[in-house]
């Protein structure tokens, strides 16, 4: 069994149809992907007081690394596998670095 190809037809290409659009031109757009993720994601409203107008996007997505409990600490990144030499606190030196020692717990922060 054979299949045969006509080189005449035109070469194959990726299309983008998200659930729920209209059939458009079936290229990428970064609007309908945001559309996509903010359906399927909806913010949570536990989290909209992080992206308030007038705080440093910086910050913003510092406070919500905190609560989403994201934020790269050293007991975090030994559990990615990521080697680290002194999993201690960088300022006390006394307990285990995370996100609980360092908001909540460490002496020195
Ligand atoms: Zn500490």
């Amino acid at each position: 069994m054979s299949t045969v190809i006509d080189p005449a037809l035109p070469a194959d290409r990726w299309i983008w149809e998200p659930p729920g659009a209209s059939s458009g031109s079936g290229e990428f757009q970064f609007r309908s992907c945001y559309n996509l993720i903010r359906h399927t994601f909806p913010l949570s409203s536990d989290y909209e007081f992080v992206w308030c107008k007038g705080l440093a996007r910086k910050i913003q997505l510092c406070v919500y690394k905190l609560l989403m409990g994201r934020l790269l600490t050293r007991d975090r990144l030994s559990s990615f596998g990521v080697p680290v030499p002194d999993p201690k606190c960088v300022l006390c030196c006394l307990e285990p670095e995370s996100i609980r020692h360092i908001f909540f717990e460490c002496t020195l922060a």
